[in-house]
């Protein structure tokens, strides 16, 4: 390796040895791969100039940084090899084996999933939308790993989305808005969603953004100088107690969340407190507690401001202390204490879980201690998860092996407008055309399936972008109901059968009116002429006179469809004995 290179990719192993010590073994599987991508994007370059490389280096670094596996950093290098060079996915599963081409290959599959949108949309639809868009990333994906390479490396595609054309900055803007950061928000990767969103909050609303940023700057640096100045009084406080703590920083407000809190409260931004509050993360729970206790000794809490999330965590798993005190010169300010854990659960959501669980699974399971995954496994955001599949019981398991198997049984695809369709695996065209419209089903005559003619006993794959084609006149058939897998289609077909039946039937029937000379025999003699002209007889009926002296009237409905065969019917009824006269009708 060149220097230059050497000291890059120096760069990513002490990003991971930051928290365990990598094995030979592993570092020569990183450098093969840091070399492969190095290779691969060679000459190509991003929009801002930069070499590509960057981006899928910046991209392995944040997985590093939240502390996931070798194949997934590796992965994380290769992620955009398969889709923008020569290097193709069977020489990455040579080279590197199936798990990391898996990733891989998962990767490519996401990127080409649009979030389209029309202004037309209705509120309550779009995030419908949105919520089955963010479905089908997980179940596209099929393991975490692949979500957590999309997501990092959509970080650095909105880093550098400046160099992109401003229309192109709009949709991703908004794209990510909608899908990623709530989509890493349920994954509890919190730090992750508010970067995300204070991104696009540039991008959506310029304006907005640099009044606040102009405005916060100065706030901000004020509140940043004089927390630095607490901060020396509190480490030595808190040193005479005996705890050192791990690190203390300062949390700045997101710019989009502040901008809605003033908004919401019409504030001005002197009044809010928490613009910039101070974060202890020490080594346990206890020393949380006492810290806690050595800040109320040096500044008196404000009353009903002391919040203990540790022993009553928030709806989304959130564990930490929260107090806001009069501080030096009476300032209110916020101090937040947490452990390192808590802090890079509320920070990285899942990623940290498997982070701690990866780090301790072999220790403990030789120990034969499994509360630790015991414990995590009702933290609110695997109950979110859940509640996105109401059958998928393990969560232990799923936690294990961060496999998505809780969508196995639907199956979610796309409309040409690039709305998200959710059904049930196996689901067919007929399906899919039913669950955008009746109408649309009831006229459907093909589909397209990712721009090729399918049959419409095609089984629908997630992902796939599925374009039916419809004609006025057309009418479901009844083979239809061997491939529509759900319910409601099948219903609806054949409800449409039903009334298609009887509108023919109707079409069909010939009303005869023979006025005849009673006799015996006359309704035998006129049922043989009509059964041999081969007609179906529906019903008959036979009329008394109202006067003695009129003749009977016999009202016949038969199933008939052609005036030739009406005609020769009635001229042979004609030669019946008794008939005088014929009347007859379509009805
Ligand atoms: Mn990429």
């Amino acid at each position: 390796m060149h220097d230059f290179k050497k000291a890059t990719f120096e760069n990513l192993i002490k990003t991971i040895e930051y928290r365990r010590k990598l094995p030979d073994i592993e570092i020569e599987l990183l450098q093969k791969a840091f070399l492969t991508a190095q290779k691969a994007h060679e000459p190509q370059k991003r929009s801002s100039g930069e070499p590509y490389f960057n981006h899928v280096f910046q991209t392995a670094i944040k997985l590093a940084e939240w502390g996931l596996d070798t194949s997934t950093i590796s992965a994380g290098l290769l992620h955009d090899t398969v889709e923008d060079t020569s290097y193709k996915l069977e020489a990455l599963k040579k080279d590197f084996g199936d798990e990391i081409a898996f990733l891989v290959n998962g990767v490519t599959k996401l990127g080409h999933l649009k979030y389209r949108t029309s202004p037309q949309t209705e509120k309550e639809r779009m995030e419908q939308a949105a919520e089955n868009l963010r479905k089908m990333i997980l179940a596209i994906s099929e393991d975490l790993r692949v979500v957590f390479i999309k997501l990092a490396d959509r970080l650095h595609n909105m880093k550098t989305l400046g160099a992109v054309p401003p229309q192109k900055q709009k949709r991703i803007a908004l794209e990510t808005l909608e899908i990623y950061a709530p989509l890493a928000y349920r994954l509890g990767m919190q730090g992750l969603s508010g970067e995300l969103e204070d991104i696009t909050f540039m991008y959506l609303h310029p304006e907005e953004y640099r009044w606040m940023t102009e405005h916060v700057k100065e706030q901000y640096d004020e509140r940043v100088q004089y927390l630095e100045a607490v901060e020396i009084l509190l480490r030595e406080a808190l040193k005479k107690a005996g705890i050192t703590p791990v690190k203390i920083d300062y949390r700045a407000k997101r710019i989009s969340s502040l901008y809605k809190k003033l908004l919401r409260a019409n504030m001005s931004l002197e009044q809010i407190y928490d613009l910039v509050a101070l974060r202890v993360i020490v080594n346990t729970i206890e020393d949380c507690y006492t810290a806690l206790g050595i800040v109320h000794q040096i500044w008196p809490p404000l009353p009903g401001r002391i919040k203990d999330y540790i022993a009553l965590p928030k709806p989304n798993g959130y564990k930490s202390l929260h107090t806001t005190v009069f501080c030096e010169d009476k300032k209110i300010t916020e101090i937040q204490i947490r452990t390192l854990q808590m802090h890079e659960e509320a920070e990285n959501g899942i990623a940290a879980h498997w982070a701690y669980s990866q780090a301790k699974t072999s220790k403990n399971f030789m120990e034969g201690n499994k509360n630790v995954t015991a414990n995590q496994a009702d933290i609110a955001w695997v109950q979110q998860l859940r509640n996105w599949q109401k059958d998928f019981t393990d969560p232990e398991e799923f936690l294990h092996s961060l496999k998505i198997d809780f969508f196995k049984h639907r199956v979610f695809a796309i409309t040409p407008k690039g709305e998200v369709i959710d059904l049930p695996a196996g689901s067919t065209p007929i399906d899919f055309a039913y669950q955008i419209h009746s109408e649309i089903g009831d006229h459907c005559v093909g589909a397209k399936v990712n721009d090729k003619m399918v049959s419409l006993d095609y089984q629908i794959q997630s992902g796939d972008l599925v374009d039916i084609l419809v004609q006025k006149n057309k009418k479901p058939s009844e083979s239809w109901l061997q491939f529509a897998k759900t319910a409601s289609a099948k219903s609806k077909i054949r409800t449409n059968l039903k009334k298609e039946t009887s509108f023919m039937r109707k079409a069909r029937q010939l009303e005869l009116r023979i006025t005849a000379a009673d006799r015996v025999g006359l309704i035998k003699d006129l049922s043989a002429v009509i059964s041999r002209a081969r007609v179906n007889i529906l019903n008959l009926t036979h009329i008394s006179p109202a006067q003695k002296t009129s003749f009977p009237i016999i009202k016949i409905i038969c199933d008939i469809d052609n005036r030739e065969k009406t005609e020769k019917l009635i001229l042979k009824l004609k030669g019946v004995t008794g008939v005088k006269e014929i009347h007859h009708q379509m009805i």
